[in-house]
């Protein structure tokens, strides 16, 4: 039970910080792989949270089926669960019995902590100091010391006064307290807290609950291991395992296609009901497939989750302190409960809410807040922890060149795939910081983790390199692909422990990575197969460095494409023309609502062949307001007003402008010119209507999409030759400049990022013969570019537009031209039109609509920026 006494060995392979599932696991790898290596543990015994968390209630909150070890079917066999969510003495009998199974503790050096840790360079080993006075060296650090395992000091004024008994949920003793006929206060009404309430206020003669922020919590309904679970692991063990590891959080569950925008309100309650009756926290996550990203959808899981504390507890004030309303559901830890929100129906139990009557001071006898004393026999603190970061940057880790881990870290954590960080050689960490971690079924997430790592040691064993560390391209990518991830969701609204927010002076940043555990896992398997992508390998005789990123694309745009990958859509160019534009009617059909608004009107103006359809979006703001004539993209052959209309209704809010979107002629009934003389007559029409339409004519600029950009680029050349009409600017987003195809971004993004080359191959044979398509109007690059509006170029990362686009910008700047490139980073050809479903494209466009005010000043102020 207390480890080695003996000197600890000089020189180990590995030193693993940290006996809980984590530590175990990597040990017994490393242990399989005949690496020498040793554990050091604070606690005295094995289980890590487990261990520490022995405050009564304490339970899992991922059902036992899957919140345990998959790695060995006999253990699996060997050992059952006695309940749904398993209480904390028999969690830790578990790792016990792993423990014993394997005979760990005897690599495990108990009451043993890690103080210090110095990357050596010159023998490329870390210098390991302990607690207990060891120093030793080793290879490989690996910190498997928890996310959730250094408990936050409570922030309260004479904390140290109380003379009463003091507990604190993440140090529990180890004897049984008895509370009863006691005045009990808890303080916190985290995870903890709520698990903690409902036996406390069993024995308690008087329980008072202090809590500064209420938490969303539904019923765990526990009981013995869920039968279909336990049915489905049974029948196919590795199916179920292998369904788990490739989940989005580490435990399979059924993935809805419902909105909670558009699902009826019958269809809501009814989802909502069916997630309470599961008594899961993914079903409850997972009630909308929109309620992690969309405002609108969360609200309505927030709110029957409120209606159901209103029914509950009887006191409506009581009731009220305990609904959350200021943050998103999901965005903190949601719980799962027993009789936690019914405990308040007790005549001895009160909420005080801290947000009315704050904490003045601890006291010798109790707790004074603003309005009352209170007079207490035991203090418990659910304070919670310094979540992710706090066990790591709280040990002396010095990497190369003298820099600790916490410098390198003050701004936040950096690390590639959470796993490693750069300038700390050989150093890892077991669901850090940008790995799913914390978010996901952690059994699962550790044991990937532990399996990359001890694949990662046995490889450099077996190629001959001693260290192995990211590169700073490599982690920038990826800490970036992390916040990407992040910043589609509603997550950063919320003052958070995952946002670093409960811990004064941390950097707020959201530490865990949201893409989902099946997502997380094929990028380090990418990494793997790419030959270590992003890792500088070293040894004596050998050198390996495949640089780069490996993720990106926006995440929701790398979903798109797996989700179109997955419909098996046929190539534009294999159809006939009418199925092309039925098939782009019908996809554009399918996004969700466009956003509204002050006024939508449809209308025609006369075209040189005939009346030309258009459609005007007027702000909500009160006009006149600048006009801004738009062209739709398709190739000069497909698309109409509606294929557009959300990017338009976009542009008109952001921008504060009126958007008149036209439609022109199309290809191949209508051949170059006739798409440009369409759009030369409706930019003349508008600009003689534009007083008429409640625009402001002298500030008049075109845009255009694609096709449709090209449209507007070539209008603005006419329009500069014939010396009218004015116009003050152009929008080009993702814009057709010319016609050659060899440029790079043609071959690089060929296929796959949703416009192809072949796609423009296609719509180039439909719209004008080869012998015209030097001519500038067909390819506005090729004209001259001096005196032109100044213009905003919007270019896509992944479009094979992109060096045509890019060229267009650096030839309009070298002609003089005041011009604006913005490179939408991650995003292909069509994001920028997907407005509401390709979330990360609203930084974009927000970034076009302050930037085209500089050549289209409002009269009006500038409004306030639309939503995310
Ligand atoms: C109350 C509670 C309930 C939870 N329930 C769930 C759940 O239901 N499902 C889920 O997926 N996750 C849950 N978690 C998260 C839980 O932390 C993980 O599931 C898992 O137990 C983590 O294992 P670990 O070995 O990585 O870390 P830990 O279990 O935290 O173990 C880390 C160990 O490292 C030791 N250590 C840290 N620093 C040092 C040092 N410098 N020197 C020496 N030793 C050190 C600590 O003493 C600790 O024992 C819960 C967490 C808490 C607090």
């Amino acid at each position: 039970m207390t480890g080695r006494d003996s000197p600890l060995q000089d020189d180990l392979h590995a030193v693993v910080v940290g006996a809980g599932f984590s530590g175990l696991y990597m040990l017994l790898r490393l242990r399989q792989l005949s690496l020498p290596a040793v554990a050091l543990e604070e606690a005295a015994d094995v289980g890590g949270t487990w261990y520490w968390n022995r405050y009564p209630g304490a339970r899992c909150d991922i059902p036992t089926t899957d919140y345990t070890y998959s790695f060995d079917p006999e253990i699996e066999e060997a050992w059952s669960w006695s309940e749904k969510y398993a209480t904390q003495p028999e969690i830790l009998a578990y790792l016990g019995f792993v423990a014993d199974r394997y005979d760990l503790r005897r690599d495990i050096r108990f009451s043993t902590c890690l103080v210090s840790a110095a990357w050596d360079d010159t023998d490329a080993r870390w210098q390991v100091r302990t607690d207990r006075g060891d120093e030793l060296r080793c290879h490989h650090l690996v910190m498997a010391s928890g996310c959730l395992s250094l408990p936050k000091t409570p922030d309260i004024e004479g904390t140290g006064r109380f003379r009463g008994r003091v507990h604190f949920t993440s140090r529990w003793p180890h004897e049984e307290v008895d509370f009863a006929g006691r005045r009990v206060a808890v303080v916190g009404t985290g995870s903890s807290g709520i698990q903690v309430v409902p036996p406390i206020a069993e024995q308690a003669s008087q329980l008072v609950v202090f809590q500064r922020t209420p938490n969303f919590s539904v019923p765990a309904h526990n009981g013995p291991p869920p039968e279909k679970r336990v049915q489905a692991l049974h029948a196919d063990r590795q199916a179920y395992r292998h369904a788990a590891r490739w989940s989005r959080g580490g435990i399979s569950y059924e993935m809805t296609d419902v909105s909670g925008v558009t699902a009826t309100e019958d269809v809501r309650r009814q989802r909502f009901e069916q997630a309470i009756e599961a008594g899961e926290l993914f079903s409850i996550l997972g009630v909308f497939n929109d309620q992690v990203f969309n405002a609108v959808s969360n609200e309505h899981v927030s709110e029957m989750i409120r209606e159901r504390i209103r029914r509950i507890v009887r006191d409506p004030e009581t009731a009220e302190a305990l609904c959350p309303k200021d943050y998103p559901f999901g965005t903190k830890r949601p719980c799962l409960d027993t009789d936690y929100f019914e405990t308040f129906n007790l005549p001895h139990v009160r909420l005080i809410d801290l947000r009315k009557q704050p904490i003045v001071s601890v006291t010798e006898e109790g707790i004074d807040t603003t309005d009352e004393s209170f007079v207490f026999d035991d203090i418990v603190y659910a304070t919670g922890f310094d979540a992710m970061t706090g066990p790591l940057v709280n040990v002396d880790i010095t990497g190369r060149h003298g820099i600790t881990l916490k410098q390198k870290w003050a701004h936040g954590p950096s690390t590639y795939l959470g796993l490693a960080t750069s300038g700390f050689p050989n150093f890892f960490t077991i669901t850090g910081p940008g790995s799913p971690s914390v978010l996901s079924n952690m059994a699962v997430s550790i044991e990937q983790h532990v399996e990359w790592v001890a694949d990662c040691l046995d490889f450099m064993r077996r190629k001959g390199f001693d260290t192995l560390e990211p590169t700073d391209t490599a982690e920038a990518g990826w800490n970036q692909h992390v916040l990407d991830c992040a910043s589609i969701t509603l997550h950063p609204q919320a003052d958070s422990w995952y946002m670093g927010a409960n811990v004064p002076g941390k950097p707020r940043v959201f530490l865990p990575y949201i893409g989902g555990v099946d997502a997380y896992r094929t990028a380090c398997q990418e990494v793997v197969e790419k030959g270590y992508l992003g890792f500088q390998l070293s040894g004596p005789s050998a050198q390996q460095c495949n640089d780069g990123v490996v993720r990106r694309l926006q995440p929701d745009v790398s979903i798109l494409l797996q989700m179109v990958e997955a419909l098996g859509v046929p190539p534009i160019e294999s159809l006939s023309v009418d199925d092309a534009r039925a098939l782009w009617r019908a996809s554009a059909a399918m996004r969700p609502p466009p956003p509204e608004v002050g006024e939508v009107a449809d209308g025609t103006l006369p075209g040189p062949a005939g009346d030309l359809a258009y459609r005007l979006y007027r702000p909500a703001t009160a006009g006149p307001h600048p006009l801004m004539v738009y062209f739709h993209g398709g190739g000069w052959v497909l698309g109409d007003l509606d294929t557009d209309d959300a990017l338009c209704r976009d542009l008109a809010r952001r921008a504060d402008v009126l958007v008149v979107s036209v439609g022109y002629r199309h290809a191949p009934e209508a051949r170059f010119p006739a798409p440009v003389e369409d759009a030369l007559a409706a930019v003349r029409w508008i600009s003689a209507n534009g007083v008429a339409l409640g625009g402001m004519p002298e500030t008049l600029a075109v845009a255009g999409w694609s096709a449709g950009a090209n449209l507007a680029a070539v209008v603005c050349q006419i329009a500069r030759d014939d010396g009218a009409p004015h116009i003050a600017g152009q929008l080009l987003l993702h814009p057709v400049t010319d016609s050659d195809l060899s440029r790079p971004s043609y071959r690089e993004f060929a296929d796959g990022y949703m416009l192809t080359t072949a796609m423009m191959d296609w719509f180039w044979e439909h719209y004008a013969d080869p012998s015209r398509r030097a001519d500038p109007r067909v390819a506005p690059l090729r004209g001259r570019l001096q005196g032109l509006p100044p213009a905003v170029v919007v270019t896509g990362e992944f479009d094979p537009l992109r060096d045509e686009g890019l060229a267009y910008a650096q030839a309009l700047a070298a002609a003089g031209v005041p011009v604006e490139h913005i490179c939408a980073r991650g995003h292909v050809h069509t994001s920028i039109t997907m407005v509401d479903v390709v979330l990360s494209g609203a930084p974009v466009r927000a970034q076009i609509a302050e930037r085209i005010r500089h050549f289209m000043p409002a009269t009006a102020p500038a409004p306030a920026p639309a939503a995310l």
